[in-house]
This record gives C-alpha cells, sequence and structure tokens, in this order.
C-alpha cells in the first residue's frame, strides 16, 4: 500500500517539496488540492514531472466511494473502499445548521459489543490518519463543498466502526489534521469522539488540547451486566471511566455525554434507570438514549419508541439531562457495520 499524503500536515508537505527541490509554496497548493478531494493528475498547477513524481511515491486520495444508499429521510450511507480492497462505512446527515460526517476510524472492530455488527469479524486493521480525513474530504467532495468557509460537511462524528482510541495516535493526527487552518478547518469543537471507555486512553485525551465532544458508551449502570453487552467492560469499571470522564471535564472544560442503547428486557429497567440517576446526578453530562438498531446476527430486540420515551422521562425525573437520539436512516442499514457485511455476503 502506498503511503497517503493525506496523512501529511501542510509543513510536513512544503518540507517534501523542498527536498524534491521545488519551491515551498508548492506545498500549499498540493496541500489544498488534496483537501478538495483532488488526485495528483488534477493538480494541474504542479509541473507535469513533479505530478509523475508523487504519483510514483505516493497516492493521493486514500478512499474511494464505491456505493452510496440513500434514506427517505435523506440521510445518506457510504461504503467507501481502501487501497487495499478493505470496505469501510460512513454515514451523512443533514441538519439545520450543515451535514454531519460518521466515520469509521477502523475496519472492524476488536470490541464485539453485543448489539454490533461491526466486531462481529474482529478487528482486520487500523485506518491511518488519511483514511480519515478521506472520508471526510470524499463526502465532502460529493455535496460540492471546498476548503474553510466553504465546506459543507460542518460536524464530524466518530461513531463509526472501530474504537477510536483504540487506534489513538492515528485519531489524534487526523483531529490535527482536519482542524488545521488551510484545510477543512473543521474545529474539534463540532467533533464528537465516542468510545467504549478505554480509560487510560481518555486521560491521554484529556492532554490533547483539543474541544473535543467526548462521548462514552455506557450501556448499563452495572458493571456485571455491563461486561455480558461489552467485553471491554471486564477491563475497565464504570468509576474508573467516571473518573476519566470528570478529569477529562476539569482538563477541557466541555461537558461529557454518554450513549446508552436500549436493548428490550435488558437494560432498560426502572432499576437500571435509578442506578444511572444514582451515578450520574449533579454531574456535567448528558445521556443520549440510542433505540438499538437491531442487527440480523444478533437476537436483541430494541425497545419500541414509547419504552425509550418512558426510560427517557425516569432520568428526567431523577434529575439527569437526556435526550432519544433521533432514528435516521434505519431503513438503509443505518448501524455500524451493517452494510459493509452485506456486501461482502453478497460478493461471496
Ligand atoms: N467504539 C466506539 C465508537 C463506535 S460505536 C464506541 O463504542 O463508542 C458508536 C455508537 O454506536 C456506540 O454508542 C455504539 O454502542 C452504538 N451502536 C453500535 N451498534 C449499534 C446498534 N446496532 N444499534 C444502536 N447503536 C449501536
Amino acid at each position: 500500500m502506498k503511503q497517503s499524503l493525506l496523512d501529511f500536515s501542510k509543513r510536513e508537505i512544503e518540507e517534501l517539496m523542498l527536498e524534491k527541490n521545488q519551491k515551498s509554496f508548492r506545498g500549499g497548493q498540493v496541500y489544498r488540492a488534496l483537501h478538495l478531494g483532488c488526485d495528483f493528475s488534477e493538480i494541474t498547477t504542479l509541473p507535469l514531472s513533479l505530478r509523475q513524481e508523487l504519483n510514483d511515491t505516493f497516492v493521493a486520495q486514500p478512499v474511494k466511494i464505491i456505493e452510496k444508499l440513500v434514506s427517505i429521510d435523506g440521510t445518506q450511507k457510504f461504503l467507501f473502499s481502501l487501497q487495499d480492497d478493505n470496505l469501510i462505512e460512513g454515514v451523512l446527515m443533514k441538519y439545520k445548521y450543515g451535514y454531519t460526517l460518521c466515520i469509521s476510524t477502523q475496519v472492524g472492530c476488536r470490541m464485539n459489543c453485543a448489539f454490533c455488527a461491526s466486531g462481529l469479524e474482529g478487528l482486520i486493521r487500523n485506518l491511518t490518519p488519511g483514511e480519515m480525513l478521506g472520508q471526510v474530504v470524499c463526502a465532502n467532495k460529493l455535496l460540492g463543498g471546498g476548503l474553510g468557509d466553504e465546506r459543507k460537511i460542518t460536524n464530524v462524528v466518530l461513531m463509526g466502526s472501530g474504537e477510536p482510541l483504540d487506534n489513538y495516535d492515528n485519531t489524534v493526527t487526523f483531529l490535527r489534521l482536519l482542524s488545521a487552518e488551510g484545510g477543512l478547518n473543521i474545529s474539534t469543537r463540532n467533533v464528537s469522539l465516542s468510545t467504549s471507555g478505554l480509560v487510560p486512553k481518555m486521560y491521554d485525551l484529556a492532554n490533547e488540547n483539543f474541544s473535543l465532544n467526548l462521548t462514552v458508551s455506557l450501556h448499563s449502570p452495572f458493571d456485571e451486566e455491563r461486561q455480558k453487552i461489552m467485553p471491554v467492560a471486564k477491563k475497565y469499571k464504570i468509576q474508573e471511566i467516571l473518573s476519566a470522564c470528570e478529569n477529562y471535564f476539569e482538563k477541557t472544560g466541555r461537558r461529557y455525554i454518554f450513549e446508552y442503547v436500549l436493548i428490550s428486557g435488558n437494560n432498560d429497567g426502572v432499576r437500571h434507570a435509578n442506578e444511572l440517576i444514582k451515578l450520574l446526578k449533579g454531574k456535567p453530562c448528558h445521556v443520549n438514549l440510542i433505540r438499538l438498531n437491531q442487527v440480523k446476527e444478533k437476537d436483541l430486540i430494541s425497545v419500541t419508541d414509547k419504552e425509550a420515551y418512558r426510560f427517557s422521562a425516569l432520568l428526567e425525573k431523577g434529575g439527569l439531562s437526556c435526550s432519544v437520539r433521533r432514528r435516521m436512516g434505519s431503513d438503509i442499514d443505518g448501524a455500524c457495520g451493517q452494510l459493509r457485511r452485506r456486501y461482502l455476503k453478497e460478493q461471496n
């Protein structure tokens, strides 16, 4: 696999140009063009020989959209292919203020959560920073967006396949590239990172100087029951996660969000609501309730809308800030890893 120049910061590309006996301003030209989604052959401001030289060593765009599904609610789901033909997914959601893109951070996932399709075959490999950025670049280009204020993608969520904190260094490099001036320039304020709760990495993240929205998949207030839904819970206890969240708030001033996938007869009881209230009351956090997107391979059942709102009312009555996530794209295999799985099956 060739390295992608989308992995490089503007400064690194400028240095590369100097190594190639080019003026450093060429670096800016290349950087801009790559973030707009161009291939080397399309950067016609460069001498032809330089375009060819770059093409011999690097790839410009490491990610391509190979399939696009559009939901009746306007949500779009992309199937992206990578250089080594691995497949990943992204979801594009339209809101009043712009577009939010949900991206993947790994091919597959090693967390193996009970309700999620991404972990069914384990982790295949980490994505590079350029492959994460490439998803945003592709979608932005498709929407006719430019850079900076001209961008169409205004928000990014790291909630697709993969555990971002299990691919920590690449994720952090990606976040710096995404927010850098001269590129798409999407502030980390407009980025949410969701983790299954890898505690040591949550502490590291608090020291990165980002204004990132930290989102933690909780899914149960009881360690023992959480372990049945999320194997990673055997490693990190809920109290450790809460301490790491507290630290995140102290360091960044950002309140944090808990995701809670409601599974019928599993984690949706009154005792669950009561324990959540006990754990979270008074903390600078918000609870985002998610109705399970049922995955064929799993026999877990979603709560009804009514049950979800009843659970939400219990939390609110107990003093928690909470919401039920809008259901989007459920007709297009909207949940993590579902489209990729269907596609792989159809190929076989
Ligand atoms: N690994 C990270 C980020 C990816 S999952 C994490 O665990 O947070 C992003 C969110 O989607 C998580 O809250 C996850 O629990 C949720 N999710 C995964 N599969 C789902 C499904 N089938 N229905 C509803 N939510 C799901």
